[in-house]
Parts: structure tokens; sequence; C-alpha cells
């Protein structure tokens, strides 16, 4: 009798060690397979990020001008992924914010992060009512602002230091969203439409900015992108967001400027849609040419 006793409660930690087994696998192979897709959307001359990490949360970063941004959502998630789980508008010129209003109608956004700064645009009016509507919680940015993800994904908000909410500025550009989102050793940096003076100040605030990856501002702008911000970002990859424009981006200075420090560089305009995929160990990039 007592035997019989032993062997049962043997059976059953045997039964619970592989239960324990199981779910230790299937957490650490999530981790160890995991990857995060950073796609660089084809929405023309404006800016639309799009991140899908390991776990599949989805991070939306601008939503470029006219409503190319749901094609390639539709392209790039499964047709039942309704929600976003942070979305982040990086100044509200049209050409971030104008596909951010449908978007906001046709997702579920669980977090939205902003600058809550002043300026006049229906599209940017639009989405902020939108957003009050739904069941978003909004995150005004600063620079202790930061987002992790249980998979490790980590979004890290350098610019605006402080919060800006409420102000007006006379070049909205500087008023762009910084930040720096990193999955293992791997980053990407995403500045928005700042210009020099703002790439001055994180310099010399002693900002982290060293990333892998890239993203050109203010579409390739020679009044951005300057050389010693781009030698303290040091990447190794160089995504342009741009379309046809009578701005004359990318400007020849600001590609310069990319290839001195090393890096190649994408146009979404030459290169389509740029992805660009990073695991535990390695890394790849695949564009879709139109
Ligand atoms: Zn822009």
């Amino acid at each position: 009798m007592y035997f019989l006793h032993m062997k049962n409660f043997r059976r059953f930690f045997v039964f619970l060690l592989l239960i324990a087994c199981a779910l230790f696998y299937i957490h650490y192979s999530r981790l160890a397979h995991g990857r995060m897709h950073v796609y660089f959307l084809d929405v023309g001359q404006g800016d639309s990020i799009l991140i899908k990490t390991p776990s599949d949360k989805i991070i939306l970063i601008d939503g470029g001008p006219g409503t190319e941004v749901l094609t390639e959502l539709n392209s790039v998630l499964p047709f039942f992924t309704k929600k976003i789980d942070l979305l982040v508008l990086t100044h509200p010129h049209a050409d971030h914010v104008e596909g951010l209003a449908p978007v906001t109608e046709r997702y579920a956004i669980d977090k939205a992060l902003i600058t809550g700064v002043e300026y006049e645009n229906e599209y940017y009016e639009e989405f902020l009512s939108n957003l009050s509507d739904d069941e978003t919680t909004v995150y005004f940015a600063n620079e202790m602002t930061d987002f992790s993800f249980d998979d490790g994904v980590f979004v890290d908000v350098l610019y605006p230091f402080e919060s800006i909410d409420g102000r007006s500025f006379d070049d909205l550009n500087d008023s762009s969203i910084v930040m720096r989102i990193s999955y293992n050793d791997w980053s990407v940096l995403l500045a928005g439409d700042i210009g020099k003076s703002v790439e001055r100040e994180l310099v010399s605030n002693g900002a982290i900015l060293d990333s892998d990856v890239f993203k050109a501002s203010h579409h390739g702008s020679k009044n951005s992108n300057s050389s010693y911000f781009l030698e303290a970002v040091s990447p190794n990859i160089v995504v342009v967001q741009v379309g046809e424009n009578d701005f004359g981006h990318p400007t020849e200075e600001a590609i310069r400027n990319f290839e001195n420090a090393g890096a190649e560089v994408f146009r979404t305009d030459q290169d389509g849609r740029v992805e660009i995929s990073l695991s535990l160990s390695t890394s790849y990039l695949r564009s879709q040419f139109p």
C-alpha cells in the first residue's frame, strides 16, 4: 500500500516536471528563435515604420501622408491582427499624421505616445479625437518615458527631454520624438524630422545614440543628418523614407554623410518597402522592389 502511494507520487512529480520543461521550452524557444522585424513602409514622401516584436507585439511609428499606410499594414500584418500595442506620432506634420487618423478607426490602440504639441492640422485633430474616444492609454513623451516588452524589446525615448504638451514650436520638426528601440544587442534609432540644433543637444546631453540601424531624419534633408551626429550614431544601415518631392530630399550632403559614417543606404522611393529582421545572433535585410 505504501509503495503504491509512493509510485503515484513519483508519477505526479514526473508529470509536473514535464509540464515545467514544456513551459520553459516554449518560453525559451520564443526568445531564442524570435526575431524583431522592422518595416520601413513604402508610403511616399513621409514616415511610417512598423515593428513586429518576437512575441508579435505591434508598434507603429507615424502614418505617412494619404492612406497608403492601410495598404502597407494589410500586406505586412496577418488579417486577424486588429490591435496596435504602441502607436507613436513623432510630430503632427501631415506627412507623419495623415495616415494615422484612419489607422485609429480600423485598429484598437492599446497605448499611444505623443508630444501633445500645439499645431493646427485637421488630421492631427481627427487623430487626437479618435484617441480620446478609444480605450487608449496616452503617454506624453519625455526622456524618462520608456516601454519594455516581455520578449526583450525596449523602447527608450531620448527626446523631448521634458514634456512639451501644450507648447508650440517655431519649427515643428524640432518637436519630433526621438527614440532608440533595442532588442538583444541590436538597436534602431528613429528621430522623426529633427534638425541640426536638436542633434547637437542630444550629443552634448550624452544621450546613448549608437545604433545599428538609423532612419534618415527629415527624409534626408541637409538641415538634419549632420556628420557629427552620424559619428555618434555610427549606423551600419540607413533607411531614407522618401517619395517624389520638391525639397530635393534626400540631399547629396546627407547621403554623403551616411556613406562617410560607413553605412549602407536604402531608400523607399527606389527600394520600396525595406524590411530588416533582427534575431539574437544574426540580421538580414530584405527590400520589396517596386
Ligand atoms: Zn516629415
